[in-house]
């Protein structure tokens, strides 16, 4: 008997923020393959995890009944590490059970502390309308301005120098603008391991002949195809990018009507880089002078230059100064606003852009109005029938550290895993055990879940109608292709049934009746209509008209400040939070690789990765594992200051000696139980990329 014919689901790819377009195709009603439809982010291509990272969907460990912590059963971070011994210590109950204690929890701290003991973290792999509402909820459910998600581990820097800078925190063009680009400039990214699809097109510029400059302490797997590599000493990206910015201004090479029209604080910015010289830099970011100056001119003299970077540059306690001069260097030589120029901080997540959009952030109500604001404020009193506090709320690790000192009593997570995605994990892992009352919506028994008090069964991306904004600000529609398993829920059911027992009166039958009222909440959804992403798939934003193509190429003719002009923010030279010494003589870097995504819940559940990728790994220098007498594959102990893993060894030339490149997805030697929680001043976000440690034979 023949095959029954396929269905083909169109849909998003789930994991990093280039946003392909997939084809579900079904047969039997199960998931049989999934290709790379013709999204305009990717033109039919996939990379490994878009085409393998599925497995988790049907994997046996998918959470399918509420789950309740039974009476007396305590809450020990080791459960973390456990899932078994975590698992034990839960019983099963309806959803009606689950949801009462889970409201009675919130409402009991919330009406006898008050709303700051409370705090939500949503997620950037939800849909838009589920971030919307999540928010939403936290903020006039729970009353409180503590809700962020994992923006802050990711571009919150990028996004506060943007916002400070030119008026706005997306990319000003997609990454697709390299097709007329003369020049690439990449710096603080991998993209051919953390948006391959992304990567594919930038090589495919330096082919029909755009010059590439990548900019790295590491090497990376664009070296190959670029005219210039910079390998700058890990932390010192503002002493090189200045001296840059020095060349530019002192040889008069920018675009002066362009700054003359269009940019402020030009004046200042010369002033302040008067002891950046190349030469003065190079001892200290470890570039050759003449190197800088050859850059500098590169760029400056292009025609069309387009400007990307990564958790490089934004994963660092000085990630805002870092991108403040890269912003600088692009609005001085007039590289904003035209075919093939631009500034694109390369979103990780699916939908990092979309959640932050629509106000999952701790300071900033939806289209990033400051909650401050009093008009701001009035319009969504008025819009959603509630008052607001004023009060700027905690961030994600102000969050946990709140948490620790009991400050915070009360927790929502939704789809996220601070347990292993915050730094210095073992605090954060203390302060979850620590909560009166957590309450956990995810896939799996993760990490956070196994400290939880209610586990709620959540629905997975190919279950799901919504809609997502990738990197180039391109929102896409993703179908439900399959039926959650067992009892699991659709989130943003579990979201508006909580709200109900919270006291909201609340009635969304489906996500496009979010999405109509994040259309009034946001201008910058103007003209995109559930309706049109139906007939579409992808409208770019802004757009101009119900039936305009979304606009690319933003800030052409005035960038969205007050004045309509950007502005230039001088940048200090500042060291990272703790330097190398005789006790910790590495700096370790932690990242993501091709096959893992974040905290492995997912891609470790898919076959080919993790056939691909089995086990934790530290990467060093040949030179330096041959330093230590060690092979390849050989087990190490890697310490920091505040804890230690044990993972085997891997050569990696592309890394200087002194430094070691551990991967963040493994629980069994969690990266984050060794990293820094010092935070960027201004942006919130922790130096991920940075931390002084020692490695060890065993
Ligand atoms: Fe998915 Fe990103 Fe790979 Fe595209 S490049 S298939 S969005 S992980």
């Amino acid at each position: 008997r023949a095959a029954p014919p396929q269905r083909e689901v169109p849909s998003v790819c789930p994991y990093c923020g280039v946003g392909c377009q997939v084809g579900f195709r079904l047969r039997d009603g199960r998931l049989e393959e999934v290709v790379g439809r013709n999204g305009p982010a990717n033109q039919g291509r996939l990379c490994v995890k878009g085409r393998f990272g599925f497995d988790y969907l049907g994997h046996p460990d998918r959470l399918t009944r509420p789950l309740l912590r039974i009476e007396g059963a305590a809450k020990d971070p080791a459960d973390c590490l456990d899932p078994r011994r975590a698992r034990a210590k839960f019983r099963e109950a309806s959803w009606e059970e689950a949801m009462d204690r889970a409201a009675a929890g919130l409402l009991r701290i919330r009406d006898s502390i008050g709303p700051q003991a409370l705090a939500g973290f949503g997620s950037a792999k939800g849909s838009n309308e589920e971030a919307y509402l999540f928010q939403k909820l936290v903020r006039t459910g729970f009353g409180t301005n503590n809700v962020d998600h994992c923006t802050r581990l990711c571009h919150a820097a990028s996004v506060t120098a943007l916002l400070e800078g030119i008026g706005s925190g997306a990319v000003t063009a997609p990454f697709t603008a390299a097709a007329e680009a003369d020049l690439l400039l990449v710096i603080g990214a991998r993209p051919t391991e953390n948006h391959p699809v992304a990567a594919t097109f930038l090589k495919e510029a330096t082919t029909r002949g755009a010059k590439l400059v990548v900019m790295d302490p590491r090497g990376t797997g664009l070296d190959r195809f670029a005219e210039e590599v910079v390998r700058f000493l890990p932390g010192q990206d503002v002493a090189l990018l200045n001296a840059i910015l020095y060349v530019v201004v002192t040889e008069e090479l920018f675009d002066r009507q362009f700054v003359a029209a269009r940019v402020d604080g030009l004046d200042a910015l010369r002033a302040h880089l008067a002891g950046y010289a190349p030469e003065v830099m190079e001892p200290i970011c470890g570039v050759p002078a003449a190197q800088i100056r050859h850059v500098a001119r590169l760029y400056a003299g292009a025609g069309a230059a387009l400007t990307l970077w990564g958790m490089g540059i934004s994963q660092s306690i000085h990630g805002t100064d870092n991108t403040r001069a890269l912003i600088a260097l692009a609005l001085l030589c007039g590289q904003v606003g035209r075919p093939g120029t631009g500034l694109h901080p390369l979103r990780g997540q699916n939908n990092v852009q979309g959640a932050s959009d629509a106000g999952l952030i701790p300071m900033m109500f939806p289209d990033y109005h400051r909650t401050q604001d009093p008009a701001s404020r009035a319009f969504l009193e008025e819009l959603w029938g509630a008052p607001l506090d004023p009060t700027p709320g905690l961030t994600v690790v102000e969050i946990m550290q709140a948490a620790e000192r009991g400050v915070i009593r009360g927790m929502y997570v939704m789809g996220e895993n601070p347990a292993m995605s915050d730094p210095d994990v073992a605090h954060a892992r203390a302060a979850l055990a620590r909560l009166d009352h957590l309450l956990v919506q995810d896939l799996f028994l993760t990490e956070t879940a196994a400290l939880a008090d209610i586990v709620l069964p959540a629905s997975a991306w190919p279950e799901k109608n919504g809609t997502v904004t990738n990197t180039n600000r391109q929102v896409q529609l993703g179908r439900a292709a399959l039926q959650p398993p067992g009892e699991a829920r659709q989130d943003l059911a579990i979201i508006v049934d909580l709200a109900q027992r919270l006291g909201l009166d609340w009635d969304y039958a489906h996500p496009r009746e979010v999405f109509a009222e994040m259309t009034q909440a946001m201008p910058s959804l103007a003209n995109i209509t559930w309706e049109r992403l139906e007939r579409e798939g992808s409208v770019t934003y802004p757009c101009g008209g119900p039936d305009a193509p979304g606009l690319e190429i933003v800030f052409g003719d005035a960038f969205p400040t007050p004045t309509g002009r950007a502005r230039l923010v001088p940048a200090g030279l500042s060291n990272p939070a703790e330097l190398p010494d005789a006790a910790f003589p590495f700096v370790l870097t932690t990242g993501r690789e091709l096959e893992h995504w974040h905290t492995g819940t997912m891609t470790r559940r898919a076959l080919v990765l993790d056939r691909l990728e089995p086990g934790p790994t530290v990467s060093l220098n040949p030179a330096e594992l041959q330093r230590l007498g060690a092979t390849p594959g050989e087990r190490l102990r890697v310490e920091t200051r505040r804890g230690g893993v044990e993972l085997r060894a891997r050569a990696d030339p592309g890394l200087p000696e002194g430094m070691a490149f551990i991967p963040f997805a493994y629980r069994e030697a969690a990266a984050n139980l060794l990293t820094n929680p010092q935070l960027d001043p201004e942006g919130k976000i922790p130096g991920f990329k940075y931390c002084a440690a020692r490695v060890m034979r065993m």
